[in-house]
């Protein structure tokens, strides 16, 4: 019979590289902590809607790379592609709007697309995400683009940049977009594809786009920061100057202009030179019309997005300076042996007064050997080794022998003494 594999575009994270996945989230939950920002966990599939409004029809991710089906009632249910839309509909309808503000929200999950799968982009992969609602301070956009570089110099990386935009509100950025129109049109039969289709309805979108020709042709186009409003201009400059006193170095960038239709004013993303200037290691923006755009009341908002799977490829490339220790090191701390069958219930005794100490602690299950016992302790990494009993013709009650793995050192110690000298050596 055939085996069943996992989907597509999917991967299972084994131990070893789990508890590195565990150890980012802890560091990430810190420094979220540190921020002022809480944890929010909303579910995995939302009504396909949700992101068609928040997102906007025409961007990339709506339009071919939702993961969308019709459930047995008929629904539309997409998995959800991003975690800012499902905060700002959380925050509807649970009326954090009468919350204390800025409502500060992190999210870490799962995220899902429906595309080609190809070097790290998986049709399931994981997200670390930070969202300030009800404030439309520059200060917070500040913090959303610091937050995520104090993150990653936790995970052992440095060498930030920032990458900054501001694309405008809805009062200035429609005379921005016609200019850019103007400019893009006599251009058009220069551009690509896919460029010449979005050129009318999205015609930012044709700024952020990678082939070289269109790079070519938007490279004297007009930039968004220069058509601003009075409003906008006041808050990109109070953000740049919040930004060089914070001693962050920026890059603006007139391309940078983010997949997202919800997005105003502030857009930026944060690389590392550690990881080479293509890999943006977070990305976000201010969306001060999203949360109206799904029916809430205005409310401005400001966040960032960051995968995980680039994080730990960034922290594990830092090396283990980055405190996330390799988990192939060993997953135990002692490992309880026993001589001879007669004892295996004492060592069952032994492992579970062991364990209520908090350490992690195996024992053996198949009657093997000792020395087999032994060579499975040295695999999993045990530092200390409670043997029950000295050799095979030991009786219940007979003394325990507790070994230094490392050291080769080892002395006897009865049942009242065990806890306190594995204690010792595992100090
Ligand atoms: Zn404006
Ligand atoms: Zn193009």
């Amino acid at each position: 019979m055939a085996t069943v594999k996992a989907p597509r575009g999917t991967e299972d994270v084994l131990p070893g590289r789990s508890e590195q996945w565990s150890r980012l989230e802890a560091v990430t939950r810190e420094v979220m902590a540190s921020y002022g920002y809480r944890e929010i966990r909303t579910p995995v599939f939302e009504h396909t809607e949700l992101f068609v409004r928040g997102a906007g029809e025409a961007t990339d991710v709506v339009e071919k790379e939702m993961y969308t089906f019709a459930d047995r009632s008929g629904r539309s249910i997409t998995l959800r592609p991003e975690g800012t839309a499902p905060v700002a509909r959380a925050y509807i309808e649970h009326g954090m709007k009468l919350w204390p503000q800025p409502v500060k929200l992190f999210y870490i999950g799962p995220m899902f697309r429906y595309e080609r799968p190809q070097a790290g982009r998986l049709r399931q992969h994981y997200q670390i995400g930070a969202e300030a609602l009800g404030c439309g301070d520059p200060a917070l956009d500040a913090e959303a683009i610091l937050l995520p570089i104090e993150l990653f110099r936790r995970l052992g990386l440095s060498g930030f940049s920032v990458h900054l935009n501001s694309i405008g509100c809805p009062r200035c950025r429609p005379a921005y977009r016609e200019r850019l129109l103007e400019y893009l049109r006599p251009r058009a039969a220069q551009l690509c594809e896919s460029c010449q289709r979005r050129l009318e309805r999205s015609p930012l979108r044709v700024l952020d786009c990678k082939v070289p020709t269109c790079r070519a042709v938007t490279e004297a186009a007009p930039r968004s920061f220069d058509y601003l409003c009075d409003d906008c201009r006041v808050h990109f400059e109070t953000l740049q100057g919040h930004l060089g006193a914070l001693g962050v170095s920026y890059t603006l960038d007139p391309r940078l202009v983010r997949g997202f239709d919800y997005y105003t004013r502030t857009v930026f993303e944060v690389l590392s030179d550690q990881l080479g200037a293509q890999n943006a290691l977070a990305g976000g923006g201010r969306y001060d019309g999203l949360v109206e755009s799904l029916g809430g009341p205005p409310t401005p908002g400001v966040g960032f997005a960051s995968g995980m799977e680039r994080a730990m490829l960034a922290a594990s490339s830092a090396g283990k300076a980055g405190g996330i220790e390799d988990g192939r090191a060993g997953w135990i701390d002692v490992y309880v042996a026993s001589a001879a069958p007669a004892r295996r219930r004492e060592a069952l005794l032994v492992t579970r007064r062991l364990r209520e100490q908090g350490w992690r602690v195996e024992t053996d299950y198949e009657g093997r050997s000792l020395r087999a016992q032994l060579r499975w302790a040295d695999r999993a990494g045990a530092r200390v080794a409670v043997i029950v009993g000295e050799e095979e013709t030991s009786e219940p009650g007979d003394p325990m022998v507790v070994r230094h793995l490392a050291r080769g050192e080892q002395q006897r110690a009865d049942d009242a003494q065990v806890v306190a000298l594995v204690g010792r050596w595992l100090a």
